[in-house]
């Protein structure tokens, strides 16, 4: 008696069930499949959203046993093989192919498979799997992987002329050096400057400027061999790396140089009659580094530009009055070090929603006794060399945690402080230790500290400088990426350094922000990506209300620049800093 009654109501009870069940698995947006063991390629059940997927009904899978199979493309056909061969042998696989869909265009698809066995003898029962749709996420990555190729193009070739920029040039020459070394090879550094080519611009005004030094780059390219490289430093400043080449070989290319300038430029009509001086550095005889050669190679153009137009002179030491002056800066480094003579200039860092301080840069100033504030873009490099950077970086994290805790003392607490920190510094090892060393006897708490490295210290060492970031972080001092565009703009690294979390942008994208639309282009693509690693993003050198306008336009959080505040003194950041709080 109760089985009539309950037969009915089980029956509609498991309708019910099988018909939410359809209903949520052709809502997901996965589909299911099964397939059995046995005849892998055949689907034996496939869930009807299929059809949105790939365009064809479930039946037309149960119905041709292997529609799967061929339609996988062909590229993608051994891997899908492989794949499936690890499934039946009970490893769960989950792997992106492209498949044919039935208006015969390629989808990505992800295949999540599992093969499922009997719970009591093991045997192979079904394999189970679902297909997504990854198409939307490999489009997403295509234009991402544009993007980044556009900024390192940006980064390493001049806009004007498509010659290569100085941070490609600094990587050529060092490449150079390489070759040079292992092949025993000698090289030729030629620094041109053009002659006259300011009257040009003064005169006829950018645009036929502009046009001119275009025609300069293609006739110097023209001059060269496939070997050799031409590139743009700025302004009308090039230079020619001349490889496997001696001290002769590098005149006579001197020569051809100056002589395909005898001919007149024609610019929109105008002939234009443009010389060139040249100055010329060997390796490794006049210089071991590129710094060095091309230094060289500019005295040396000096010299010829002051020899008359259109003149080459090599480079020796005689000309070197500034390595006595490089001399005695190193010598004064020391006492500076000695005799504190070193200042810590503080510049604000702003938040573009709410338009308050959230945390200050720490640059560092040299007072010169007799040759007065010195910028560390002048002594930097040169206590980096001479290896006195340690003792500076040491005193510079010291001063900024002592006037953390003065200002803390005063009420002063809530945003972070910036410290630069050069490669030199983690290359002399036990960094973490002296952090950490100066923060326990300042009792400043980490999270107030901000670190910031440049590309090049990332890249290098790289072991090395995760571990320092590991051991840093769990004191909770934070790391940003500085000038961020300008160094190796792999950006595929930056997924690579999971421990960062500002990405500060270069100073030199901002300020080309709506002089060129493609700049624009840049720093939204580097905003975009940045927000996608989930890296916070401060802009540098903001100086204008339109730069700040498109940065808060593309998204941009922090912006630091003149616009807001100059690197300011202890003194002046903390009456900012009041001002602020009133
Ligand atoms: P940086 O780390 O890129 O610092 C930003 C530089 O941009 C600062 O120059 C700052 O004064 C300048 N700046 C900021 N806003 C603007 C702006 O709106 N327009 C323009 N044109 N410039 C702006 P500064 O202080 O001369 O420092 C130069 C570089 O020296 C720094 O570049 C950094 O690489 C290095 N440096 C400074 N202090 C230290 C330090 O303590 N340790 C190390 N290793 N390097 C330092
Ligand atoms: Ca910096
Ligand atoms: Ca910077």
């Amino acid at each position: 008696m109760l089985n009539t009654y309950a037969q009915p109501h089980l029956f509609t009870h498991l309708e019910n069930k099988i018909s939410r069940l359809e209903h949520l698995l052709s809502s997901a947006p996965l589909t299911i499949y099964t397939r059995s063991p046995f005849n892998p390629f055949s689907i034996t059940f496939v869930s009807n959203s299929v059809k949105e997927l790939l365009g064809y009904f479930d039946d037309d899978f149960l119905d041709s046993a292997n529609l799967w199979i061929e339609n996988v493309h062909p590229e993608d056909i051994e891997q899908v093989l492989a794949n499936l061969h690890r499934v039946l042998l009970g490893e769960p696989i989950i792997h992106k192919y492209r498949f044919k869909t039935k208006s015969g265009e390629w989808k990505w698809i992800r295949d999540r498979a599992k093969l499922i066995t009997d719970k009591t003898t093991g045997k192979p029962l079904e394999i189970i799997g679902g297909w997504t749709d990854m198409s939307e996420l490999i489009h997403a990555e295509n234009a991402l992987i544009k993007s980044q190729e556009k900024i390192h193009h940006l980064a390493h070739y001049d806009s004007l002329t498509h010659l290569p920029n100085r941070v490609l040039i600094t990587e050529r020459i060092e490449q150079a050096i390489l070759f040079s070394d292992r092949e025993n090879w000698n090289f030729a550094l030629l620094f041109l400057d053009l002659d006259d080519f300011k009257v040009v611009n003064d005169s006829l005004g950018h645009h036929y400027g502009d046009e001119l030094l275009r025609q300069v780059a293609a006739r110097l390219e023209n001059s060269l061999r496939e070997v050799d490289t031409a590139g743009r430093l700025g302004g009308d400043e090039f230079v020619v790396i001349l490889s496997n080449t001696t001290a002769h070989g590098a005149e006579n290319v001197a020569r051809k140089i100056i002589s395909s300038f005898k001919e007149p430029f024609n610019v929109e009509g105008k002939v234009l009659s443009v010389q060139t001086s040249i100055g010329i550095s060997i390796y490794p005889e006049n210089g071991r580094d590129s710094n060095m050669l091309t230094r060289h190679a500019d005295i040396a153009m000096y010299q010829a530009k002051s020899a008359g137009r259109g003149q080459y002179c090599f480079f020796n030491f005689k000309m070197n009055t500034h390595l006595e002056y490089r001399l005695a800066m190193e010598r004064d480094l020391r006492e500076a070090i000695h005799e504190k003579q070193f200042l810590l200039y503080y510049q604000p860092q702003i938040d573009l929603v709410t338009r308050k301080l959230i945390g200050v840069e720490a640059l560092i100033r040299w007072q010169h006794p007799q040759r007065g504030m010195i910028s560390p873009v002048d002594f930097i490099p040169i206590a980096e060399d001479a290896g006195l950077i340690n003792p500076i970086g040491e005193w510079v994290l010291q001063q900024a945690c002592d006037d953390i805790k003065t200002w803390e003392r005063a009420g002063f607490s809530g945003f972070k402080v910036a410290v630069n920190l050069s490669l030199r510094q983690l290359q002399a090892g036990k960094l973490f230790e002296k952090v950490s060393a100066i923060l326990q006897q300042t009792g400043v708490d980490g999270s107030r500290l901000e670190l910031e490295l440049t590309e090049s210290v990332m890249m290098e060492n790289h072991a090395e400088t995760l571990d320092f970031m590991t051991q840093c972080k769990d004191l909770g001092i934070h790391f940003s990426i500085d000038d961020f565009g300008t160094g190796y703009s792999s950006l595929s690294y930056l997924t690579k350094l999971p421990l960062l979390d500002i990405l500060k942008i270069d100073r030199s994208f901002v300020q080309e922000i709506s002089k060129h639309s493609d700049a624009n282009t840049i720093v939204s693509a580097i905003v975009n990506m940045a927000k996608s690693l989930r890296l916070n993003v401060i802009a540098e050198g903001v100086e204008t209300l339109e730069q700040l306008d498109y940065l808060t336009e593309c998204g941009c959080d922090t912006v630091q620049g003149f616009h807001f505040s100059r690197p300011l003194n202890y003194e002046t950041l903390t009456a900012f800093l009041q001002k602020e709080q009133t």
